[in-house]
């Protein structure tokens, strides 16, 4: 099968590899009806993060199933699925509580930018949809695998709901996907921080009624300005900077929360930072398990159209062409067709 393998920074390339097989009884072994390019993709792709060897990448996807493991119950093969980034079982304590990204038995699926992939803990890990879906759906339920799911998360960890004013640090995929969250779940207002008019316009798009262009301290203050100078009820971190931390607590008012769901690069926050300001910060990997069956639910209805993220759609064999588009920022999110 062909599958897209990381050589070194700024060396993607597309390859024959050796076709997945089950390996546990609880594995499934699915055909990828659609793959993508994560922004943490990019963290190897400029070198921020060490490849010491060839690296098959994605952790995104849909399609499906082909073959499952002897213990696979639920899950069955001709199922159209959508999963997580990390497998997880869904039955543990951990699970049960909605964080199963830190699943007792947590494992890694994929990797996903590829002709097959295998899902360990398929019963926990995938949910399957109502049924085949509409090919225009398609981009809607990839984007429910990891950009929406993490924005959500972000979304429901700053307490984001009916009253509130949202504030969203970050235009990337998964920002844009937490103004989407914050609208559904009720947010009075929304405001975008975001420099980049075509990301400004998405984010109007999906429901953000504020745009704020600056960043760092004059961020901050821009948004105070917009609350009464009290700050966001809710914040959502997309970004993972020591900046773009620092804004979303300075943007939080006393008693508020931040949702942080950038993944943290050199990060460190001072005692201060958190005791003095009176913010609940609350984040990590987000548990898109958790929101997968109503996410589908939602898209199912076309209630929502996260898809609209997507802004290049590539061949799988043209993947190293989308790597440099989300690398020089002229795509958001790419949508590879294996
Ligand atoms: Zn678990």
């Amino acid at each position: 099968m062909r599958g897209v393998v990381m050589h070194a920074p700024g060396d993607v390339r597309v390859e024959d590899l050796p076709e997945p097989t089950l390996q546990q009884p609880t594995d499934a072994i699915i055909r990828l009806a659609a793959a993508c390019i994560c922004g943490s993709d990019l963290w190897p792709y400029r070198g921020a993060d060490t490849i010491t060897e060839p690296k098959p990448m994605g952790h995104e996807y849909v399609g499906v199933v082909e073959q499952v493991g002897a213990d696979v119950t639920e899950i069955k093969v001709g199922d159209f699925v959508v999963g997580s980034f990390f497998a997880s079982d869904n039955t543990c304590e951990i699970c049960r509580a909605g964080y199963q990204t830190s699943c007792l038995h947590r494992d890694f699926p994929g990797p996903s930018q590829a002709q097959l992939m295998r899902v360990p803990l398929a019963d926990g890990t995938l949910v399957a949809t109502p049924g085949v879906p509409d090919d225009d759906l398609i981009p809607s339920l990839l984007a429910a695998s990891d950009v929406l799911g993490t924005g959500w998360f972000g979304a429901v960890a700053a307490e984001a709901g009916p009253g509130k004013t949202v504030a969203v640090v970050g235009d990337g995929a998964v920002g844009l996907m937490a103004v989407l969250a914050a609208k559904e779940l009720g947010a009075e207002r929304i405001i975008a921080m975001s420099r980049h008019a075509d990301r400004q316009a998405l984010a109007r798009e999906l429901g953000a009624t504020d745009i704020v262009t600056e960043r760092g301290e004059a961020g901050v203050a821009r948004v105070k300005e917009l609350t009464d100078g009290l700050g966001a009820h809710s914040v959502v971190e997309a970004v993972g900077t020591q900046e773009s931390m620092l804004q979303a607590i300075g943007a939080t008012r006393p008693g508020g929360h931040v949702g942080f769901v950038g993944v943290l690069h050199d990060v460190a926050i001072a005692g201060d930072d958190i005791f003095m300001t009176h913010v609940h910060v609350h984040g990590g990997p987000a548990p898109v398990r958790r929101f997968l069956p109503d996410l589908i639910d939602r898209i199912w209805q076309r209630r929502i159209d996260p898809g609209k993220v997507f802004d290049l759609t590539l061949p799988l064999e043209q993947a190293a062409e989308g790597y440099v588009a989300m690398d020089q920022r002229t795509a958001t999110k790419v949508l590879l067709q294996p």
